[in-house]
């Protein structure tokens, strides 16, 4: 071992100190840590990052960096191919061993295998870990091998399985490189909007970054977890944790996560005990998401189920699509949810599932377009989270509500916003003459939906 030849610790979508295994082992390894996050939009399969997700990072390094450089550890930012400038930065640090947790995409893990084989075979240690799921995907598997493809059996498997390990504390002390290493300045990478600023709702909306991921979930177990299981689902209420872009990026562990709520589980009242098993019910999944990415990695592009390639989507109707996306289809709830999403980068899970089925049912639209728009909308966009839902919610993935389950938003409405609180903070111009009349009818339509599924049904 060359004299202080430092450990490279590559950061991906696990932007914490905290519960942050492949940071803990460079550590424990003895060796000056450099950090490296890696702006990689070229590595071919690798999603570019919608606006939304490029203006939460930004913000996420600049809080990285600042804790890094607390302890004396640079976080050096680069740009381009991973399978390039990996290899490219351990050669110019002379660095002797590069730990990082594991990514689950097909195209990711390809880039990750090629580096790992290619720095082993130059006789550097490369490690990684298991850091963003609970339970690695190929561990859990049905009584034949096979991965599965409903939740409550997987659910059931997981729990009946060992426990997911404790968080590893955030370390008190860490030893820099003594060396400056050349690094880009985040400004030059333009994550940010500038012409026009639209991220005026999420400044307001959201403070990226560990410290307050933390803060959120001490929230949630301390004032929200009572009420959770009853409240969870009224989207004028604020009732759920406003996690998940922190989960997404990785500024918290579903380790932490699971830890803290198993602990406050413990003590807690019955309605507490509920709404922490039904908290850990949804972070399952979260798991099952990735689970299924990790078996069907086109898991955003193309049907999980593919009897649904025979569906006969007509032409795009790109007016109703601007509509839908700019929330003026004159049906208040799937307008309050857009328009949510367009301000504040994310819309409440309810309203999510009102606003898919909308758009695949009534406007008859490929859940495509609305997982792109998603992608490039939402801070918490996730390769599995996304794709996983919007096919559940049109029919085509696993475990998916069946088709001829088309929501009525308008029932939806009076169920969950029956005092139409979330609609009003959303479309203030609701019930006046310059509120839109609504641009389909919602029974015509369904009949329609119900009509072009029975070709999936045939071809099944
Ligand atoms: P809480 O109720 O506090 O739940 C805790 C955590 O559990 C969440 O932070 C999230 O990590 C996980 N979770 C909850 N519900 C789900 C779910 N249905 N699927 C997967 N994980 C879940 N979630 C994303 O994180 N990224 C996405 O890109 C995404 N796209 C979606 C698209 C559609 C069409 C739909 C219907 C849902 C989508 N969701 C997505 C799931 C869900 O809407 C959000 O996770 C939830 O609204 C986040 O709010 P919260 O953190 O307050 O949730």
């Amino acid at each position: 071992m060359a004299v202080n030849a430092p450990a490279l610790v590559w950061f991906r979508e696990d932007l914490r100190l905290d519960d942050n295994p492949a940071l803990t082992a460079a550590s424990e390894s003895g060796r000056p840590i450099v950090a490296i996050y890696l702006l990689d939009d070229v590595s071919p399969g690798v999603r570019p990052l919608g606006g939304a997700a490029r203006w939460w990072l930004h913000q996420s390094l600049t809080a990285l960096s600042r804790s890094l450089g607390d302890l004396g550890v640079q976080l050096v930012l680069r740009r381009g191919a991973a399978g390039d400038e990996i290899p490219r930065l351990v050669q110019e640090l002379g660095a002797e061993a590069v730990f990082w947790n594991r990514r689950y995409g097909a195209a990711e893990r390809q880039v990750d295998s090629g580096i790992k084989a290619g720095l082993r075979a130059d006789g550097v240690e490369v490690t990684s870990f298991a850091a963003a799921l609970l339970f690695e995907p190929w561990t859990i598997t049905t009584g034949s091998g096979t991965p599965y493809s409903v939740f409550t059996p997987f659910w059931r498997a997981c729990l009946s399985s060992p426990p997911p390990r404790a968080p590893l504390d955030e370390p008190e002390t860490l030893t820099g490189w003594e060396r400056n290493v050349a690094t880009d300045l985040l400004e030059t990478w333009e994550l940010e909007p500038t012409r026009p600023d639209w991220a005026g709702g999420l400044r307001e909306a959201w403070q990226p970054g560990e410290a307050s991921a933390h803060r959120l979930l001490n929230e949630f177990l301390t004032e929200k977890l009572a009420a959770y299981d009853d409240e969870r689902d009224l989207p004028a209420q604020s009732a759920t944790s406003g996690l998940s872009p922190h989960l997404r990026w990785g500024e918290i562990s579903p380790h932490r996560v699971w830890a803290e709520t198993d602990l406050v589980r413990r003590g807690a009242s019955s309605r507490e005990a509920a709404g922490a098993s039904r908290f850990l019910t949804e972070l399952g999944w979260r798991e099952f998401c990735y689970h299924v990415l990790f078996a069907a990695p086109d898991l955003a592009t193309s049907n999980w189920r593919s009897s649904f390639d025979a569906f006969p989507w007509p032409p795009l109707n790109e007016e109703a699509l601007a509509a839908w996306q700019q929330g003026r289809t004159g049906i208040p709830i799937v307008d309050a949810g857009m328009r949510e999403l367009w301000r504040t980068g994310a819309m409440h899970n309810r309203v999510r599932m009102v606003v898919a089925s909308f758009l695949t049912k009534n406007l008859l639209i490929d859940w495509r377009e609305g997982e792109r728009w998603f992608w490039d909308t939402l801070v918490d966009a996730d390769s599995a989270a996304n794709g996983f839902n919007w096919q559940w919610v049109a029919g085509s993935g696993a475990d998916a509500a069946p088709y001829f389950r088309v929501f009525n938003p308008e029932l939806q409405a009076k169920k969950f916003d029956p005092h139409g609180e979330y609609i009003r903070q959303n479309v203030p111009e609701w019930g006046t003459d310059a509120y839109p009349e609504p641009i389909v009818d919602l029974a015509e339509t369904r009949k329609a939906a119900l009509a072009a599924y029975d070709r999936v049904k045939r071809a099944a």
